[in-house]
């Protein structure tokens, strides 16, 4: 139930492995939180939000093989992460070295401006964090690597401003990202899109495999006796569900809780505001927005992310529950003021821009909410949960999605988790 990534990846790994699936998805399309359609005022396709992995994603990567895209992922050829300060023009980069010792940080020409080695062993406090504490609880705000580097990695990879974010979570990721050296930092991007990458040739694949792939069409309750999911209640459709069939739940935690009986999962979301924009004019090079990698960190401004592809310009603000209840258009001149700036183009006048503000981009990853992540077993027999949301020790992500279908998968087939394997 549910065609974003956890239940894609779900059914592609079952589909593989013989088992006969289908694939029932309430909206009109698949991916989610994370598709593609075409926006008919910039007429292009455009994502719903920018998406990002990192090389140290490996389920997420071998999903995207596993479905034959991996070609459709671009990625900088090396682990360089450019970055813009609004308000003074200052420009600098941050590059891991290869290896686990991170001895970029000794030197200063390497390091972010401002910041001393001190700045970033403060990421010590992180590992030894306990499960209550937060981002800022661990780190000085008066350092400069606090606005330049702690407080955007924490926006970024959590969604959840640092002040509230689970300090455990965070630590995690660096331990698997920036403590791995350059090779797990090396960022990728869907070069066509999300839909190319992440959700058509899945879709593809199931159809070649013979899924049954149902849109539009809502589970509204299920029927449970003796232990048991034994229907589907789809409104229009009731669905019987046979001695062998399991039933795997890849929607939303605020769905699943009005689905399965007294489950508890983690309750607050927090809003990604993503803005489009066609440029008027390309950026001239002293931009520094690099043809192999154009995507450019953001300080200083309201957004975090600026993605270039081709003459269409998107701009992430996350953590952004504030800023979408501002008016679309006092959201477009904020963002064409920081789109303006970073690519050095005129600031007026702001071009129209497509404004998408996704409300349940994804759970508030506080340390309670962290808490609530159950696993993809539960109480019934043959109903299994998968979701970002659910207890992959991962970041709410692309990643967290893709093991916790292949996790249920595996349960489904009574194999042993994925995780594991991975
Ligand atoms: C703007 C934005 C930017 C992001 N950026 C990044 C990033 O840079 N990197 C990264 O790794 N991750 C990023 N993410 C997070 C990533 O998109 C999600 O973690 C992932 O897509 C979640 O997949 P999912 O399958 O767990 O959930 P969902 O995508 O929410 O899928 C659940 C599916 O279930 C369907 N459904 C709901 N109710 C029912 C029902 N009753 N019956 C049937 N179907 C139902 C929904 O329509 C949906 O298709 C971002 C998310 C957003 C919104």
């Amino acid at each position: 139930m549910g065609a974003g990534i956890s239940g894609l990846a779900c059914a592609v790994h079952l589909a593989r492995r013989g088992v006969a699936v289908y694939l029932y998805e309430a909206a009109a399309q698949a991916g989610g939180r994370c598709r593609s359609y075409h926006d008919a005022r910039l007429d292009c396709v455009i994502d719903n939000g920018n998406h990002m992995l990192l090389a140290a994603n490996r389920a997420a990567l071998a999903y995207v093989a596993e479905i034959g895209a991996a070609a459709t992922l671009t990625g900088s050829p090396r682990a360089c992460f450019g970055f813009v300060d609004l308000r003074s023009g200052l420009r600098w980069s941050i590059a891991p070295n290869a290896g686990p010792v991170p001895w970029w940080i000794l030197a200063p020409r390497r390091r972010i401006p401002g910041t001393r080695v001190r700045s970033y062993l403060a990421a010590l406090r992180l590992a030894r964090a306990d499960a209550q504490a937060t981002v800022a609880d661990c780190l000085a705000r008066d350092d400069p690597a606090w606005e330049r580097f702690w407080e955007p990695l924490t926006v970024a990879v959590l969604n959840t401003a640092p002040e509230e974010a689970s300090a455990r979570l965070l630590w995690r990721v660096v331990r698997e990202t920036f403590l791995r050296g350059a090779g797990a930092c090396r960022p990728l991007i869907a070069r066509d899109g999300l839909g190319a990458t992440f959700v058509d040739p899945a879709l593809a694949l199931l159809r070649r495999h013979g899924a049954r792939i149902v849109f539009n069409r809502r589970l509204r309750a299920l029927a449970f006796a003796e232990g048991r999911v034994v229907g589907l209640d789809f409104g229009s459709e009731q669905v019987p569900v046979g001695g062998t069939d399991r039933v795997v739940l890849a929607v939303p935690p605020n769905v699943a809780t009005t689905l399965v009986p007294g489950l508890e999962a983690p309750r607050d979301a927090r809003t990604i505001v993503n803005g489009h924009v066609r440029l008027p004019a390309p950026p001239p090079p002293s931009a520094g927005m690099r043809p192999d990698f154009p995507v450019l960190g953001l300080i200083g401004g309201t957004a975090q992310w600026l993605f270039l592809r081709g003459a269409v310009a998107s701009l992430t603000v996350s953590a952004a529950d504030a800023v979408a209840d501002l008016p679309n258009d006092e959201i477009a001149a904020r963002l064409w003021h920081d789109t303006a700036a970073a690519l050095e183009l005129p600031p007026t006048p702001c071009p129209p821009m497509r404004i998408i503000k996704e409300r349940r981009a994804t759970f508030a990853q506080t340390p309670a909410a962290l808490a609530r992540r159950v696993a993809a077993r539960t109480a019934w027999d043959n109903l299994f949960l998968a979701g970002d949301w659910t207890d992959t020790g991962y970041p709410a992500t692309i990643e967290s999605a893709v093991r916790s279908g292949r996790t249920a998968a595996a349960l489904v087939t009574k194999r042993s988790p994925i995780a594991n394997e991975l």
